[in-house]
């Protein structure tokens, strides 16, 4: 969906193609809810959305219809944790530029007399963030896309990238060869499989889990003027769409999709049935946040297939396997909120020859072969999703696709004590436990280990004593 930017300012190349085996916006991006929410856990994320949210408001202002409404976004805290994270937030939205307001919970209530706020503790509202009807921002991306000379080519596949000398040098598609000198590889959940279709195999580790959200009825609740409200700790979101509400929802356990890694080619929303036993706890947590919803009509549920990274952030940049040869997958639920900024930062990037700024955290080349195992992807995949709203605690580690790459001495570190952390796939020693807190059975010394490393905190870590302990001998 961020593809059509490319052809946004005058400095890019005119000699575009832009080919879809289906119409462009036709993959994820028609299920997607349309918020767009400013603050990403980091600075570049943050950075590359108000670039999205620049390109919005132009298009809105120039009078075209992206559905954009600067409705703002209210985020709820139901525990310690959690206000914790938001103060940290507020803080971190100086440096950013983004207007953060504190809300206490007589103020919540106030000002959102709908909401059940008794067990809100803080709330925080971002001005700036808005909502918009993706599928109406495609066409007129495609539509700004050819009046500037791009040629755009839809009912087209790509089946293999033509690579020579380590270059891109084409691609065939079902209309034919097309020679080329940069290729972006922007395929959404089919991106692992098109990577694969060239020599060297370019690696994206991307896999598509189940994303629901809920549709109602127009009702006369949905026309006052409304923030998209997302309830953290419940994991829920919800915004006004069409004179009716959209409820979304990421329940923990993500259920994966076309877990043998080939998304068919010509995808239909028949693939996806709806699964409402998964949604309730979702729908659940939104019906006690805005009781006044029992009242409203339910329209349909809608089961969208999301891309997850595996460790949750956007997938971007040139591919360290095949020169000129550039990725944009892998969104997480904010495909919609990167578009403009990514679709900006690849052009700049292709034209430029090299990143414009810093973006460790998002590079493709951040990932080893091992992380686009499979298997690994389908085990991760079901615990990214819920990621996304986590409280984002300093040192937390994923608990699945562990143990990829152990040393020779891990057994031996293991009886001694060690609580691994992971870094690169590989299982490092994080610190050693003493003996009097050492299960004796192998097997639940690990698994004890593990969960005492992700007794996530703000405060003073369980291990820092112990640290400092293992320190003094090497100090001295
Ligand atoms: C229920 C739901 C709610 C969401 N809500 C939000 C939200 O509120 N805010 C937000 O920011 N994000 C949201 N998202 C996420 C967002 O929709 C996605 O991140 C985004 O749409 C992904 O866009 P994309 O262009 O990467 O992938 P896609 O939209 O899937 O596009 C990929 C395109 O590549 C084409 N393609 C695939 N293979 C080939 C090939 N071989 N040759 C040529 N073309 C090919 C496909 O036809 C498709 O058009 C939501 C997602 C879901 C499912």
């Amino acid at each position: 969906m961020w593809f059509p930017n490319l052809a946004q300012d005058s400095a890019y190349p005119r000699d575009l193609l832009r080919a879809d085996p289906s119409k462009v916006g036709g993959g994820t991006t028609k299920y997607a809810a349309g918020f767009v929410g400013v603050y990403k856990q980091t600075p570049v994320e943050s950075m590359l959305v108000k670039e999205s949210l620049a390109l919005y408001r132009k298009l809105h202002d120039e009078g075209h219809d992206i559905g954009w409404n600067q409705c703002g976004s209210l985020l709820l805290a139901q525990t310690r944790d959690r206000v914790t994270a938001f103060r940290r937030m507020k803080a971190a939205a100086v440096q950013r530029d983004i207007h953060c307001e504190w809300l206490q919970p007589e103020a919540i209530e106030k000002r959102y007399p709908y909401l059940a706020t008794k067990d809100v503790l803080a709330g925080i509202f971002i001005p700036e963030d808005g909502t918009i009807l993706p599928e109406k921002l495609c066409n007129v991306l495609v539509h700004q896309c050819k009046a500037n000379g791009v040629t755009v080519v839809e009912n087209c596949n790509v089946s293999s990238i033509l690579c020579k000398a380590g270059k891109v040098v084409g691609a065939e598609t079902s209309i034919g060869r097309i020679d080329c000198d940069y290729l972006i590889n922007c395929a959404g959940l089919w991106a692992r499989a098109l990577g694969k279709q060239s020599r060297p195999v370019v690696r994206v580790p991307v896999q598509a889990c189940q994303h629901h959200h809920l549709v109602t009825k127009q009702t006369e609740l949905a026309t006052n003027p409304m923030p998209a409200i997302r309830d953290m700790d419940a994991s829920v979101y919800l915004r006004v769409r069409d004179g009716g509400f959209l409820i979304g929802g990421l329940e923990p356990n993500a259920k994966p999709v076309f877990e043998d890694g080939t998304p068919p080619a010509n995808w239909e929303p028949k693939f996806l049935e709806p699964d409402w036993d998964y949604f309730t706890p979702s729908l659940e947590k939104a019906l006690k946040r805005f009781p006044a919803l029992r009242d409203v009509m339910l329209e349909r549920l809608v089961c969208g297939p999301e891309t997850f990274a595996p460790d949750g952030k956007w997938v971007v940049g040139e591919a360290p396997e095949v020169d000129n040869y550039f990725v944009a997958a892998g969104m997480n639920t904010m495909g919609s909120s990167s578009a403009g900024g990514v679709g900006k930062l690849i052009a700049q990037w292709v034209v430029e020859g090299r990143a414009p700024y810093p973006l460790y955290a998002l590079d493709v080349q951040r990932f080893l072969p091992l992380h686009n195992n499979r298997k690994f992807l389908l085990a991760r995949a079901k615990e990214v999703p819920s990621w996304m709203n986590q409280v984002p605690y300093p040192f937390n580690e994923f608990r699945s696709g562990r143990k990829l790459r152990m040393s020779p001495l891990y057994a031996r570190l293991r009886d001694a004590g060690a609580v691994f952390g992971q870094v690169m796939g590989f299982e490092r020693a994080s610190w050693y436990e003493s003996e009097e807190n050492a299960f004796t059975l192998p097997h639940l010394f690990d698994q004890h280990f593990i969960e005492k490393l992700y007794a996530n905190t703000f405060i003073k870590e369980y291990w820092l004593s112990i640290m400092y302990i293992d320190l003094a001998p090497t100090k001295n």
